[in-house]
């Protein structure tokens, strides 16, 4: 029997190239497409190799041509951090809109399952905690941030309309806050930041007064979850992620114990609509797809540090690891 067939968006990112790792060992022919705009080919040039594996260099907001059979379609193309999506805030929109509408398009021809990557950031600036799928969430439309959140809302929106009036196949993953080998340095999230920071002897940069929450989920257990979501067949939202919340304070502090780094934490002014607290409620993953995260914090940050410390040394001290910063500063 020939190999199932996946195509996967924004396959040289963070989250698409472990992806295409799973599926890969899955068994499965793995498409990867990206315009690597933020992704980048070094997380997936040991594929290249590999007969299963083939690569488009396109952008999914512009028509997307596939020959052969899909079986099935993973839609991860995006910006996903708030420095990325301050720089390119047009073409976040796109991908999320119009590039979701493509995915979906080529997901009817081809008669393939889809599931679409949405975010725990549809919550927005949450008044409900911890988030279930049914909180409706706090999104300031017009903020920095609603260029991200508000694509991720209408990419939920189509799909489920696609599911209802095409009958198509499709799932919608809110992933929240995730970590782990091959994040960019130079991506403005916190965990890179702090790592970076600590590794060139710099003090972190703590946004506010570090009391904001954040919930983070090692990759591993977000590509199971994004796994067992697409085998299952439920089409509404489920919500993957760790559910142990830490305060942003608390995080820089095991991130300087970690690095055994003699630098402090500095204060500097919360970037605009950043929420206040977050942390998944997974009943419906354990429920529905019997999904819950196995990587502790400590396991977790310690692969991801070594990460980043095996890095060569001009990667660390590229001069714009250190703009965003300033621009708070
Ligand atoms: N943050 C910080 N210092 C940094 C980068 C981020 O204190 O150098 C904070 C940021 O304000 C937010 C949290 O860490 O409260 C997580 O930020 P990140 O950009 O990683 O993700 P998101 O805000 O999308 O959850």
């Amino acid at each position: 029997m020939k190999n199932k067939r996946i195509l996967i968006t924004g396959a040289a990112g963070f989250l698409g190239s472990h992806l295409c790792d799973r599926f890969i060992a899955e068994g499965f022919d793995v498409i990867g497409m990206d315009n690597l705009i933020t992704g980048d080919l070094k997380n997936i040039e040991h594929l290249f190799k590999l007969k299963q594996f083939e690569f488009y260099h396109h952008d999914v907001s512009k028509f997307i041509h596939v020959p052969g059979k899909l079986d099935y379609i993973l839609h991860f193309a995006s910006p996903a951090s708030p420095i990325d999506y301050l720089k390119i805030p047009i073409q976040t929109l796109k991908v999320g809109s119009l590039g979701t509408h493509n995915c979906l398009g080529l997901a009817l021809e081809k008669k393939a399952r889809i599931l679409v990557a949405s975010t725990s950031e549809i919550y927005g600036d949450p008044t409900v905690h911890p988030q279930t799928e049914e909180y409706w969430g706090n999104v300031n439309t017009v903020g920095p941030r609603g260029v991200y959140d508000e694509a991720k809302r209408f990419q939920e929106s189509i799909t489920m309309a696609y599911h209802t009036f095409h009958g198509l196949e499709t799932r919608i993953i809110r992933i929240f806050n995730t970590y782990g080998p091959r994040m960019r340095l130079n991506d403005g999230r916190v965990l890179p930041a702090f790592i970076g920071q600590a590794l060139r002897g710099e003090d972190l940069t703590m946004f506010g007064d570090g009391s904001q929450t954040r919930s983070f989920c090692y990759v591993s257990d977000l590509v199971e979850g994004i796994y067992r979501l697409l085998m299952s067949d439920y089409a509404y939202p489920v919500n993957i992620g760790n559910p142990n919340e830490i305060t942003i304070k608390e995080f820089g502090e095991e991130i300087l114990k970690l690095t055994g780094s003699n630098q402090k934490l500095i204060s500097l002014p919360l970037p605009v609509d950043d929420p206040k607290q977050r942390r998944p409620d997974i009943t419906k993953a354990k429920e529905l797809l019997g999904w819950e995260p196995k990587v502790s914090r400590a396991e977790g940050l310690k692969i991801t540090y070594d990460y980043f410390k095996s890095l060569p040394q001009e990667e660390l001290f590229k001069k714009e690891h250190r703009s965003f910063a300033r621009k708070h500063s």
